[in-house]
């Protein structure tokens, strides 16, 4: 049987092309951190010249010659199939045949036309939002649209049009399946939500917002990075205005977080959330550097990861039995008249609210589907781009019942569609119901993961992770994967399930 020593040829090259990338995320990583604010037009350049000569490999004379030695370049059919390679080496060809095509697909004219587009409408929408004026925004989001479209065009589609756009985001998930889901999920988090606010029940959350000195928010968020397995070592936390995780190697993932003296919360959780992300990087094959067997599967599941340790463990009542009492000897003053449940209490507190970023677990997937609902008509082209605010407000009101009074807190609050990013917002949800099952799974597996939570062990859920998700790179697609860890596809019921657990407890309804 044929194995990956027969592909050394090509892992020699993919590594070379993803050591450039590499550095092109360093630089980017740069711009996010450090970098003065006068390097911006140096480093667009530098980022640019980096991220054609990468393209220019991927796609090149090179990779076509390696590429046809082992598989039919239309089709992607390996020769000799699945009998002549063994599994990784089978994987690892649809892999790279698989991003191989979609790239050649995409001509090059178009890629320029597309990444400069973007980087303009991006500026713009900066702009657009800190003056709350759509209007300056829309005429480049028509563009965005157009663009997105036609893209979608190059890549094909059997139905919608929507569904290429999730799919590089996701691959293998279609409207088709997303659709009855977020109907589904919709039907169930409707009535939780109206029994929650309902409810004689209202957790106080304002000792949050005390004063919370940043380098103590800081140190402890750390502290909890380490006891989840995060190898300070091998990685490191800095500042930024929106929270990352990047990945330069195995052995270099680095996190930033924010961090806001009068709110507990922001730092803590984006540190959690973050360290999800982080592990699952840090957890990938390093000997698979390089080649798809050494990259994460999908956004839906990397996104599982960090929702798995933000909510399923870090907003767990398990989790701060041990962490509390902690967290109380750094903010002493803070929190000594604060006992466990009021603080079980308060970061869990749900409120249906105008931004998603702020939003809580129960109702954050409700402005996810806000999102899907309008991006998908706008490229099925059931929606006009000037009807927008319009429809924002509308569908607010309808999912969360609430109505922005500006659009700098409604249609114009995040950044991706200004970059051309249509179709990640669904990845969001999907991370929460995979992070549900596979937390659920891991329970099952082992029967002691919630006492060892409580005695602040950490560690046991990280190997498991490490070894169901994280060491398969891309060896087995998003579907596949989650029916190897948990035994079924894809279920919301878990998610569900877990949600009326929680809330009907803090809210005291069953
Ligand atoms: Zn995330």
């Amino acid at each position: 049987m044929k194995t990956i020593e027969d592909l050394k040829p090509l892992i020699d090259m993919l590594q070379e092309i993803q050591h450039l990338s590499s550095a092109g995320a360093l630089l980017s990583w740069d711009q996010e951190t450090y970098m003065p604010p006068g390097g911006g037009g140096a480093r667009a350049e530098q980022l640019s010249v980096l991220g054609t000569l990468v393209h220019e490999k991927r796609v090149g004379e090179g990779m076509k010659r390696l590429l046809s030695q082992w598989l039919d370049l239309e089709t992607g059919k390996i020769q000799g199939g699945g009998s002549v390679w063994d599994e990784p080496a089978y994987g690892l060809l649809r892999e790279v045949w698989t991003d191989y095509s979609k790239r050649l697909k995409l001509p090059s004219d178009f890629v320029r036309r597309i990444g400069k587009a973007a980087s303009l409408s991006h500026q713009v929408w900066v702009e657009a939002r800190k003056k709350n004026d759509f209007s300056l925004f829309a005429p480049h989001l028509k563009i965005m649209i157009a663009l997105k479209k036609e893209e979608a065009s190059y890549l094909g589609y059997a139905d919608s049009p929507y569904d290429p756009l999730l799919d590089s985001y996701e691959p293998g998930m279609t409207v088709k399946q997303v659709v009855p889901l977020f109907t589904a999920l919709k039907a169930e988090l409707v009535p939780i939500l109206e029994k929650v606010v309902a409810s004689q029940v209202k957790p106080k959350g304002d000792f949050l917002c005390f004063s919370y000195p940043v380098e103590r928010q800081l140190t402890f968020g750390q502290e909890i990075l380490k006891a989840m397995g995060y190898k300070f070592q091998d990685g490191r936390q800095d500042i930024s205005a929106h929270p990352f995780t990047t990945s330069f190697h195995p052995t270099d993932v680095r996190m930033t977080t924010r961090v806001d003296e009068k709110d507990l919360c922001s730092s803590l959780f984006s540190s959690i959330h973050e360290g999800g992300h982080a592990l699952y990087e840090q957890g990938l094959p390093p000997e698979h550097f390089g080649s798809p067997l050494g990259e994460a599967i999908s956004l839906g599941i990397h996104e599982s990861q960090s929702r798995l340790w933000e909510n399923c463990v870090g907003r767990s009542r398990p989790f701060w039995q041990h962490f509390y009492p902690i967290l109380q000897e750094h903010f002493s003053d803070q929190l000594k008249n604060i006992n466990l449940d009021e603080y079980y209490a308060g970061i869990n507190i749900v409120r249906p609210s105008l931004i998603r970023v702020e939003a809580d677990e129960l109702t954050y997937n409700l402005h996810i589907m806000v999102r899907f609902e309008i991006e998908k008509a706008l490229i099925e082209g059931d929606l006009d781009v000037d009807a927008l605010p319009g429809v924002w407000k509308e569908k607010m009101k309808e999912y969360l019942g609430v109505v922005p009074e500006s659009d700098a807190d409604g249609v114009l609050q995040d950044v991706h569609w200004s970059g051309g990013a249509i179709g990640y917002f669904p990845t969001y949800t999907l991370g929460n119901l995979y992070a549900a099952q596979i937390f659920r799974q891991a329970k099952k597996e082992i029967p002691e993961l919630c006492p060892q939570i409580e005695m602040g062990d950490l560690l046991t859920l990280k190997r498991w992770l490490n070894k169901k998700i994280h060491r398969w790179g891309r060896q087995y697609p998003s579907e596949d994967l989650l029916q190897r860890v948990t035994g079924e596809s894809l279920n919301p019921r878990y998610f569900i399930e877990a949600l009326k657990e929680k809330f009907g407890e803090i809210y005291q309804f069953s």
